[in-house]
């Protein structure tokens, strides 16, 4: 049996992991995190960012599905109840502060962090790595184009981010180096080795990823489309059962999923 606690266990993520979860006999929630400190009901404890500890308590796994911000705070202010505990971080829009709060507890805990929890997501960062390190960078544009709901909060998506270092990768590039997000106005000519990077928002998009790789005369396009949210929140639970005992250290969907 895995002891889980969510935070965030009131969004869209948090509610359809506790669905889930309801749904395997080896999963028990015990804990949830949110804004409010109010009984969620069905004996899960929840407490808020700034004061953790009664939620982190029966669990051998937290799974954070939160905000920038949140994820930070309860890093601050969980760290010494996180030790020894596994720790799987879906939020996005994390910045620098909250990876080194994560490269400290991955020495105290077992931490995996993913931009996008689906199987065909990780697979297609592989593909995009292999691609761009068969292709030459001077004679092929690569161009990232994501498409989400309008209520997401960060643009580019952190999936469109990871896939933007793979590309990154292949070619042996810093992305910092060589990423134009959405162009505008005066632009002058493309600089050669640039990845650009474009996001749209609307409606009820759950996630939508394109990778093109455009040569003088011909283009491959690597896509993916995920069509129901409970794939991410499947793929949570998966890394949550493979993360639970793991030794401290820095993990991904990739060691997840062997690919
Ligand atoms: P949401 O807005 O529906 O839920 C966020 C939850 O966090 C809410 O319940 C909110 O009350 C809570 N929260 C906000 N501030 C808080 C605070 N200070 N303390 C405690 N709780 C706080 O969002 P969502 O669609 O569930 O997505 C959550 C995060 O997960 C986003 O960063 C999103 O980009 C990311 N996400 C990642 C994946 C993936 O596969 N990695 C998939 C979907 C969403």
């Amino acid at each position: 049996m895995t002891s889980i606690t969510i935070c965030g266990i009131r969004g869209r993520m948090g509610r359809t992991l506790v669905r889930l979860a309801g749904e395997h006999a080896d999963l028990r929630i015990v804990g949830g995190i949110d804004r409010a400190d109010e009984d969620a009901g069905a004996g899960i404890v929840v407490a808020t960012v700034d004061d953790p500890a009664a939620a982190l308590e029966d669990a051998d796994v937290i799974i954070d599905f939160s905000t920038a911000a949140a994820t930070h705070a309860l890093l601050e202010h969980g760290m010494d109840r996180l030790a020894g505990s596994a720790v799987v971080i879906g939020t996005t829009g994390l910045d620098a502060a909250t990876h080194d709060l994560i490269d400290r507890l991955s020495e105290r805990a077992a931490v995996l962090t993913a931009a996008n929890f689906s199987v065909g997501v990780n697979l297609l960062e592989a593909l995009c790595e292999r691609v761009s390190a068969a292709l030459d960078s001077a004679a092929w544009d690569v161009e990232i184009v994501e498409a989400h709901h309008a209520r997401k909060v960060d643009a580019p998506s952190g999936t469109a981010l990871a896939l933007a270092e793979a590309v990154a990768r292949g070619r042996t590039q810093t992305l910092a180096d060589v990423r134009r997000d959405g162009r505008t106005g005066e632009t002058g000519a493309r600089p050669t080795g640039e990845i650009g990077m474009h996001a749209i928002r609307g409606g009820d998009i759950v996630g939508d990823h394109s990778v093109l790789f455009i040569g003088a005369r011909e283009r491959i396009e690597l896509r993916h489309s995920a069509q129901d949210r409970a794939l991410f929140a499947d793929g949570a639970l998966t890394a949550a059962r493979w993360l639970a005992g793991r030794a401290p250290g820095r993990y991904t969907m990739r060691d997840v999923l062997d690919i």
